[in-house]
């Protein structure tokens, strides 16, 4: 197992100038992950024999079913690209995560456009997957998958990189019941912020009154952890979360830090702040206190430090 998450991601995103029109995508999130990550670039088109620059392709459908075809000549890819995908992604070992670029007819996974036909004519709906996108998300179901646009999202980006930065973590656990108990009480809150349910959950197969193998305990742990990330965090168990750790610490500190906490959740409530700027005034104290037990936590650092400065950026889609 690689010490780095390994990413797929659409090779027109920063790798090469291969997009229909011969340009590349500019992604600075794609760029930040560059030295935390092991990325395995790749462009389906390219991979079936299309040139660059090249005539752009669509999602055509019809009595036939969904095709990838010619936008001006209507000559069909589509047994080409079922055919490299398949091949593709059996050859693949071991992914933790997929960048893919949004909206495009082979791998977008997610908003594309479908046409009745090639030629002039008007989109049927735009709520379609790319050939290659919809194949990658029904072969990896349990590994974050994203389009480069949506990661211009502050709240999207952040869950993509702790929900592939906390899955690897465990993948690089050995299989021991000791690794998963730490692992586990390590991520205590920031399974808490995502569900008290699935941690209480989690936490009762750790402690393995069961007495299960612990092959299976790893195999059950698993699943709770993708049922965990299948949607994002809310703001309320956030504050809950937050709310909790400040109560460690809250009888050390004066009034006016009191006040100055209690001010920055409701501006944190009303999205006015990001969530790191609580956090990172709640760690001030934990730091101050020495309250070891919380310093070790994820919730205040899920992913690498390096890629927290993107994080106050971007406004993309949800
Ligand atoms: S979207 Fe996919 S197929 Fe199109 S240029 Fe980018 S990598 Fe290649």
């Amino acid at each position: 197992m690689e010490q780095k998450p390994r990413v797929l991601v659409s090779k027109c995103i920063e790798f090469a100038a291969c997009r229909y029109n011969g340009q590349k995508i500019n992604s600075p999130e794609v760029r930040f992950l560059q030295p935390h990550v092991n990325f395995i670039p790749v462009c389906p088109e390219m991979e079936i024999g299309l040139p660059v620059p090249r005539d752009s392709i669509r999602l055509v459908q019809d009595e036939s079913g969904t095709r990838l075809v010619n936008s001006e000549t209507g000559e069909d890819h589509t047994e080409a690209m079922t055919s490299f995908r398949a091949r593709f992604l059996d050859s693949l070992e071991g992914v933790d995560g997929c960048i893919l670029k949004g909206r495009s007819p082979t791998c977008g996974i997610g908003n594309v456009k479908v046409y009745p036909s090639h030629g002039k004519v008007p989109q049927i709906h735009s709520k379609e997957t790319g050939l290659f996108g919809k194949a990658v998300l029904e072969r990896f179901p349990e590994i974050p998958v994203e389009d480069e646009g949506r990661l211009n999202n502050l709240r999207l980006r952040e869950h993509f990189l702790t929900r592939l930065f906390t899955l690897h973590a465990f993948n690089l656990l050995k299989g021991s019941m000791g690794e998963l108990v730490d692992y586990h009480s390590k991520n205590k809150y920031l399974f808490m912020s995502y569900s008290q349910k699935l941690l209480r959950e989690a936490g009762k197969l750790t402690a393995n009154h069961e007495h299960l193998p612990v092959k299976e305990v790893y195999t059950r742990y698993r699943l709770i952890l993708s049922k965990m990330f299948d949607s994002l965090p809310r703001i309320q168990t956030n504050i809950n979360v937050l709310q909790h750790l400040f109560g460690y610490v809250s009888k050390h500190i004066t009034k006016q830090e009191k006040e100055l906490f209690l001010d920055m959740l409701e501006r944190y409530r009303e999205l006015q702040i990001p969530l790191a700027a609580v956090t990172s005034l709640l760690q001030s104290w934990i730091v101050r206190f020495d309250t070891s037990y919380l310093a070790m936590q994820t919730y205040f650092q899920p992913f690498p430090k390096g890629l927290q400065s993107i994080l106050d950026t971007g406004k993309g889609r949800v």
